[in-house]
């Protein structure tokens, strides 16, 4: 039981994003411990596919994984410099003109790359903030040489290709780092799969190499299996779980499984048509989600199994998403620390 993590399937989704880049270098987002599959894992995984570009969220994600990988490996930290955080072993990603001046005062000669805002509002230095500094940056020195290792925005509409917000963010970003000879990096998964202009040097995928939308090809790397604690009948009328919120429209046996809302089935998923799988065969969930458990009508189970899958090929990540009204990334992210998880080999 627990959470089946297939790195042959994360590796093969990074080199078919890769595929969809192919004059850029691909990188990889491992942030919020690789999308709750586990970074100390998932990084060195795509590490050996060939990744060399890792982007983590906060300056702590970064130092857990550095030990983990070779020294080949960058990992750009996406909050930047906040004051007080270690960065040894890592870039950080500078969002505003403080950020600059604190990581060079305390980092003279430390790399760093360069977030700019082209839209989305949400952190970068803003069109004359970068100009303001932008000379400054270009030719501030850093370990091998002079200015950012990156320099990127990030788009705020990329999964809706038809959006006008992405060709605006295109010419904002291309208008701002006109004249930059450093890297330049635009596009997560969504961008990847907008075409070429949009990926220049580098790419930063994030939910595609972990089996999500908008990669619709994208192989599926987690199969979450839930154990059977214990089973009942219940006759017509009788109810199950807390508001007593499922009636029993006939004698009905009634499986309890061992994971709820603080392992991430999300509560907004009662009522809702979720199934789960043994040996092939599908049954509902019946009732509210509680925190450490869910309930299931087996009745038509040939017999009781021990455990039962609920995310698998038939109801993917995003299926699951659909159904509690939110998207893949949360379903990921939002997967407890209670479940054991094993890792398939790359
Ligand atoms: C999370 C994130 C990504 C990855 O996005 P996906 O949609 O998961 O591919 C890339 N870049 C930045 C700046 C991010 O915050």
């Amino acid at each position: 039981m627990g959470l089946t993590i297939d790195l042959a399937a994360l590796a093969a989704n990074w080199r078919a994003l890769a595929a969809r880049a192919p004059g850029a270098r691909p990188g990889a987002v491992v942030k919020a411990d690789a999308y709750g599959l586990g970074a100390a894992q998932v990084a060195p995984a795509l590490h050996a596919a060939g990744a060399r570009d890792f982007f983590v969220a906060q300056a702590a994600e970064g130092r857990a994984i550095r030990p983990l990988l070779p020294g080949d490996a960058r990992i750009f930290v996406l909050s930047g410099h906040m004051p007080g955080e270690g960065l040894d072993g890592l870039i950080p990603v500078l969002n505003s003109a403080p950020q600059f001046f604190r990581d060079r005062a305390l980092r003279p000669r430390g790399d760093f790359a360069i977030q700019l805002d082209t839209g989305m509002n949400r952190l970068g230095l803003e069109p004359a903030e970068w100009a303001a500094i932008r000379a400054e940056a270009l030719a501030a020195p850093t370990s091998a040489g002079r200015g950012p290792s990156l320099v990127m925005s990030h788009l705020a509409c990329a999964d809706e290709p038809g959006h006008p917000a992405n060709a605006a963010q295109l010419r904002a970003f291309r208008a701002m780092t006109e004249g930059v000879s450093a890297p330049l990096s635009l596009s997560a998964t969504g961008g990847v799969l907008l075409g070429r202009d949009y990926h220049f040097c580098v790419t930063r995928p994030g939910i595609g190499l972990y089996g999500g939308e908008p990669f619709a090809d994208a192989r599926p790397v987690v199969t979450l299996s839930l154990d059977v604690i214990q089973a009942r009948w219940v006759d017509p009328g009788e109810t199950v779980g807390y508001g007593c919120a499922w009636t029993a429209p006939r004698r009905s046996r009634i499986a309890t499984l061992s994971a709820g809302y603080a392992d991430g089935l999300l509560r907004a998923l009662g009522g809702k048509p979720v199934m789960l799988w043994a040996a092939g065969a599908a049954a509902p969930m019946v009732g509210r989600v509680s925190m450490d458990l869910i309930t299931v009508d087996v009745t038509d189970l040939p017999e009781l199994p021990d455990e039962m899958e609920i995310i698998n090929a038939a109801q993917g990540v995003d299926a699951l998403a659909a159904l509690a009204g939110t998207i893949g990334y949360e379903i990921l992210t939002a997967l407890g620390p209670r479940y054991r998880r094993d890792y398939l080999p790359g």
